[in-house]
């Protein structure tokens, strides 16, 4: 790519390379779309404001999962794909991903204040469960859930007695009953560096820290002006132009100078941290009087995460931030189901992400649809706007998007992700303590902990960066919680981590054990590095 000082005076302009595919956005569904895009045969630039994965796609509650909740609302195409898709994206991906349980605790007397289809069509048919989910409904829910999506790997619903079982101790004693369910985890920030990098081992160019500042139709092609973080400017030249900008989309087709009737609705969530709260490798399905449901669930082999909220978000995404409000929310909510209440003083770490979707009228924001819309404009060289999404969907949406744009990108190839492991899940689905073993048998010297924690994020290239180490000090420096200079050299190699908060933040959590000077230590090594 050549470099141009000014966008304004590039006289030969013409002389850039064409790329086929410009993504804008290094989110999940940026990166998904171009490492689809990569694998299909076509030149493909991405180009990030900040880093990989910085706003939404790092903030999620981090479930594969179809979306129990959005039964209710009927949204069964967009629970079906989620479904189907859960284990399609377990199988290429068994280090980031792995199954999980849910318990949903039970009560007959629970009552819930809840405006969604399903609860209008009960209170027609049966007046007097108002205000009321019935056990007969939450388990047809179930039902469906199981079916619907072809499981294939994952156990199904059973009815556990939580006056027995351990899922039932950390609990109140009012809760005597519950269905227990399967989903999936995901290290979500992971996901998205994973594809990026995937992207660009098939031949993408992945700019990190350079923002689309605009972009204009120019005969056949976009003309692209990027701007990276240390103040150089760059022009690209582009067949076809994807916003991925999540909850900056609408910012984005405004900087196109486009018109367009289509809105986002920002919808902030955030989640809370605490230090484990309960004994158990099960999450929590808590329902609550208010309609809404929160998570709560095992995190980082020492803490709790609780999540998520619902509410309407003002201002940039980029200062998205767990209100107090909000905290005590979530903190109220668990307080109704665990036996020890979970204050403000339990928490040690909070987030924040807006979801961008796609703003459909919905009265609330827990209405709004959660699936994804694609709009193209072919009013000259095509652009797609990409509202929506799920991190679960971002596959099947990668292809949608390339379906949409087929007509105009005739050179592309057909499909090909589906069973395609993303770099380091070349291993069977069931195989990762079989890789835990191995790394613990060949590089004796690496605690439990440490030899788990680099199979989950770099699965079978947890080798790779652990070379020919024979002991701890060949990793050099260890800055605590068991991140060493090995582990930062291959972070900035090979995952685009420039700061600090790239690795402690995203592609670790490793923040939440080590202490500010540690992490301060960190930044000075990278910064001299
Ligand atoms: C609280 C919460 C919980 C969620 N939980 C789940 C879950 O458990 N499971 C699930 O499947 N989904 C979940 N989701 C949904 C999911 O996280 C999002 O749908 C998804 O992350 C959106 O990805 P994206 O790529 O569209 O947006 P983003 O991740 O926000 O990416 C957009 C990127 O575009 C960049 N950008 C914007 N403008 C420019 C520009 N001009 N130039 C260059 N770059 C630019 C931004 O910096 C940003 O990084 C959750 C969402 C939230 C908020």
């Amino acid at each position: 790519m050549r470099v141009t000082t000014d966008t304004a005076d590039t006289d030969s302009i013409h002389d850039l390379p064409l790329h086929d595919l410009f993504v804008i956005g290094g989110g999940i569904n940026g990166c998904g779309i171009a490492r689809d895009a990569a694998g299909r045969g076509l030149k493909v630039m991405l180009a990030e404001k900040g880093d990989l994965a910085q706003a939404t796609s790092s903030a999620s509650t981090k479930l594969f999962h179809g979306g129990l909740r959005y039964l209710e609302y009927f949204e069964f195409r967009l629970v079906r794909e989620a479904l189907v898709e859960r284990e399609t994206l377990l199988c290429a991906m068994p280090h980031i991903s792995w199954p999980m349980r849910f318990v949903l605790p039970f009560h007959p007397a629970m009552r819930f204040e809840s405006d969604t289809p399903t609860s209008r069509i009960l209170a027609r048919v049966m007046p007097w469960m108002k205000g009321r989910r019935p056990a007969w409904l939450i388990r047809l829910g179930l039902f469906l859930y199981d079916y619907m999506g072809g499981r294939r790997l994952l156990p199904g619903t059973r009815t556990l007695d939580l006056t027995r079982d351990p899922a039932g101790r950390p609990l109140k004693d009012d809760f005597r009953r519950a269905y227990e369910y399967s989903d999936c985890w995901v290290e979500d920030s992971r996901l998205v560096v994973l594809n990026a990098r995937d992207a660009e081992a098939r031949g993408a160019r992945i700019l990190t820290r350079c923002e689309v500042t605009g972009a204009s139709r120019e005969g056949d092609h976009w003309r692209i002006a990027l701007r990276h973080a240390d103040g150089r400017k760059e022009t690209a030249r582009a067949r076809a132009l994807v916003n991925a900008g999540g909850p900056w989309v609408g910012e984005v087709i405004g900087r196109l100078g486009i018109a367009s009737t289509e809105r986002v609705r920002l919808v902030r969530g955030s989640h809370i941290v605490t230090r484990r709260l309960f004994d158990h490798d099960r999450c929590y399905f808590f329902q609550g009087t208010d309609g809404r449901i929160v998570f709560a669930i095992p995190y980082e082999t020492d803490f709790t995460l609780i999540g998520t909220t619902d509410r309407e978000h003002d201002g940039s995404p980029a200062d998205a931030a767990c209100s107090d409000a909000e905290a005590d929310y979530l903190c109220a909510f668990a307080s109704r189901y665990f036996a020890r209440p979970v204050t403000r003083d339990d928490v040690v770490w909070s987030y924040s992400g807006v979801r961008p979707l796609y703003d459909d009228g919905a009265k609330s924001a827990t209405a709004a649809t959660r699936d994804y819309v694609l709009s193209l404009d072919d009013a000259g060289p095509v652009l797609l706007n990409i509202f929506g999404g799920k991190i679960t969907t971002y596959r099947r949406l990668a292809e949608a998007a390339l379906a949409r744009l087929a007509p105009h990108l005739p050179q592309a190839g057909g499909k090909w992700t589906a069973g395609v492991p993303l770099p380091g899940g070349d291993f069977p689905v069931d195989g990762f303590d079989a890789l835990v073993a191995g790394l613990a048998r060949d590089y004796p010297f690496l605690t439990p902990f440490h030899a788990r924690r680099l199979a989950r994020a770099y699965g079978t290239e947890a080798r790779a960066l652990l070379g020919k180490a024979q002991k701890p000090e060949d990793l050099g420096r260890d800055f605590g919680a068991t991140i060493t200079e090995a582990e930062l050299r291959w972070l900035m190699r090979h995952e685009y981590a420039r700061r600090v908060e790239d690795v402690v933040w995203r592609r670790s959590r490793l923040g939440l054990r080590l202490t500010p000077e540690q992490i301060a230590e960190i930044d000075r090594w990278m910064a001299a590095a």
